[in-house]
């Protein structure tokens, strides 16, 4: 089974910034209201996620770590609708078999803190006492310690750095009512505070905004809110004559993940088609909310891509809203 863990890890655990985003999922399903990334030297010294979450219970700890331990499907129906972001079971079984591994945990209901440590093919699970508040923390140490040809291909610090930044600021931008702290060798490099305190969606939404890619950006952009049937879109769309060509604001995400797809890039250049220059690109921020059955998130592993059941409707949803909104500046 360690051998299979380490071939699976291959698919999960391409690079530090593919741990990063397997943990912070795993915050995330906990419901954690705060998470903390602390990294050094790109990831590949260390990757430590806190969390405030619900835990993991003593008993559960080294159940965690083996593969295909989830909490999260509780039986077949489930697979075709899935809500939590994780339901794989096998990513920290993956990490694990290619680092060395401490998971410690307090669920509210537990007096004590324990550590599960796992290292490597070795992977001799081992519980032991540990100091820790309510949540949990991940701890991955020398990532592909144990596989020489996979750590040859990582990049410089720097480079693996940037695309853990990429990914926290596009998580962040996708849960505004979370705290992220994000640090990379000591120093605290970005912090997205919870706007949970501002007083309705739309609000939360675009201090989130603000604060992942500028009050300027806010300042451009013109927002809207469509509803049909069960779908809900919300759109920031930036003025035409403002857009950019160099590195784009361009955000799209469908029940809460990032997607790069075809026919959401489609509807919005065609929104825009006779507002920009040739050498500009669309900047936006766009929530596509739908029922779980209404999309199929497995076309590509990686959850970029996704097929839509009423893909002609939902097109044409996605260009009205940023027609509406492009309107809006022409006034
Ligand atoms: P999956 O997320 O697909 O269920 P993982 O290997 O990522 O599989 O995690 C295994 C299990 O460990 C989860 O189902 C969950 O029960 C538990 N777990 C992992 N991380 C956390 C966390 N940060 N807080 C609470 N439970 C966690
Ligand atoms: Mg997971």
């Amino acid at each position: 089974p360690q051998l299979a863990n380490q071939i699976a890890a291959g698919e999960v655990v391409e690079r530090p910034s593919s741990v990063v985003k397997e943990l912070v999922e795993n915050a995330l399903d906990a419901g954690a209201t705060k998470i903390e990334i602390d990294i050094e030297r790109g990831g590949h010294k260390k990757i430590l996620i806190k969390d405030d979450g619900k835990g993991i219970p003593k008993d559960q700890l080294a159940l965690a770590l083996s593969r295909h331990a989830t909490s999260k499907i509780a039986n077949i129906e489930d697979l075709e609708a899935i809500v939590s972001l994780g339901f794989r079971g096998e990513a920290l079984a993956s990490i694990s078999s290619v680092s060395r591994l401490t998971i410690t945990s307090k669920p509210k209901t537990q007096n004590e803190a324990w550590s599960a440590i796992a290292e490597g093919l070795d992977m001799a699970v081992d519980v032991k006492p540990a100091a820790h508040p309510n949540g949990t923390s991940v701890e991955v140490i020398d990532l592909f310690f144990n596989t020489p040809a996979r750590r040859k291909f990582l990049r410089a610090e720097k480079t693996e750095f940037s695309h853990i930044e990429t990914l926290i600021r596009r998580i962040a931008m996708s849960r505004p009512e979370i705290t992220f702290v994000l640090k990379h060798n000591g120093k605290t490099v970005k912090r997205y505070r919870s706007q949970c305190h501002l007083d309705d969606a739309i609000s939360v939404q675009s201090g989130r905004i603000s604060e992942v890619i500028s009050s300027g950006f806010l300042e451009m952009t013109s927002v809207r809110s469509v509803q049909y049937d069960q779908i809900n879109i919300s759109v920031w769309a930036c003025r035409p004559d403002m857009c950019k060509s160099v590195n784009p604001a361009q955000y799209a995400f469908v029940n809460g993940r990032m997607m790069r797809d075809k026919l959401i890039q489609h509807a919005i250049r065609q929104a825009y088609a006779n507002s920009l220059h040739a050498e500009q690109q669309p900047e936006y921020v766009l929530f596509i909310e739908l029922p779980a059955d209404e999309v199929d998130v497995n076309v590509h592993p990686a959850k970029h891509e996704v097929r839509f059941h009423h893909a002609r409707l939902l097109h044409d949803l996605i260009v009205t809203a940023f027609q509406d909104c492009i309107q809006d500046f022409s006034r």
